[in-house]
């Protein structure tokens, strides 16, 4: 059962589109996960548009689930080109054109928006941050936030570290656990600058975490710079 939520500013800034796009990508991957907030985006979306029509002649904008996809599809087109300008000045360009299958069993069940996200991008790049993590930055052609999967093998430990910036965690598969609580699939959390974690995933399995992160943060706990995957926060 889901547990943790976005308020209902956030749900009212996705719904309105005013939400930053990489935030609205977690936005939108709970609640394609989480009943209750979809019912809750209705219920707000209803009064906001009440508010709205009674004021002036204008509506709210309810479909910002095919905005955001037409703005993954905008981002893909951008780094497209990137590449095309970097080849033409003879870097290499591997990045395959049409949707590819990815057939690492953890991406098999994820919600519509990031299969989205990562349909054209095969192979992620893994990135070995220690024994229990690894990381993959997913490309959103911007540079405010920093989006990338986090991937903890079963029981694996994070280093402690606290926020500069807000972070947002969806936890897309497994589940894991810090001093404040459990946290599985679709849980919605978010650390504000000054909060400081450990996370462990549960011993059942491997848990997959989407993060977007506004700002670095830095690692608190002893050898935390060796393993703290936020540290090289540079613009996708
Ligand atoms: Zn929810």
């Amino acid at each position: 059962m889901i547990r943790h939520h976005p308020d209902n500013n956030m749900l009212l800034e996705y719904s309105s589109g005013s939400l930053p796009w990489a935030m609205s990508l977690a936005v939108s991957a709970h609640l394609q996960l989480c009943p209750q907030c979809r019912q809750q985006r209705e219920s707000l979306n209803d009064i906001g548009g009440a508010l709205l029509s009674e004021s002036a002649p204008q509506t709210i904008d309810t479909d910002a689930f095919s905005k955001l996809m037409g703005r993954i599809d905008a981002a893909e087109q951008q780094t497209r080109e990137e590449e095309r300008l970097a080849g033409e000045m003879g870097e290499p360009t591997a990045r395959p054109q049409r949707p590819v299958r990815h057939t690492d069993p953890i991406l098999s069940d994820l919600p519509k928006v990031i299969r989205k996200l990562i349909s054209r991008r095969e192979p992620l790049k893994w990135k070995r941050v220690s024994n229990a993590l690894r990381t993959s930055r997913l490309t959103t052609g911007q540079d405010r936030y920093e989006v990338a999967f986090q991937r903890i093998c079963r029981g694996g430990q994070v280093a402690e570290h606290d926020h500069r910036g807000r972070e947002v965690t969806v936890v897309l598969v497994g589940s894991f656990s810090d001093a404040d609580g459990v946290y599985r699939r679709g849980d919605f959390l978010v650390r504000e600058p000054g909060d400081v974690h450990r996370p462990i995933a549960t011993q059942d399995q491997e848990c997959l975490c989407l993060s977007v992160v506004e700002a670095p943060v830095k690692v608190t706990g002893l050898l935390g710079w060796l393993v703290n995957p936020f540290l090289s926060f540079r613009p996708a």
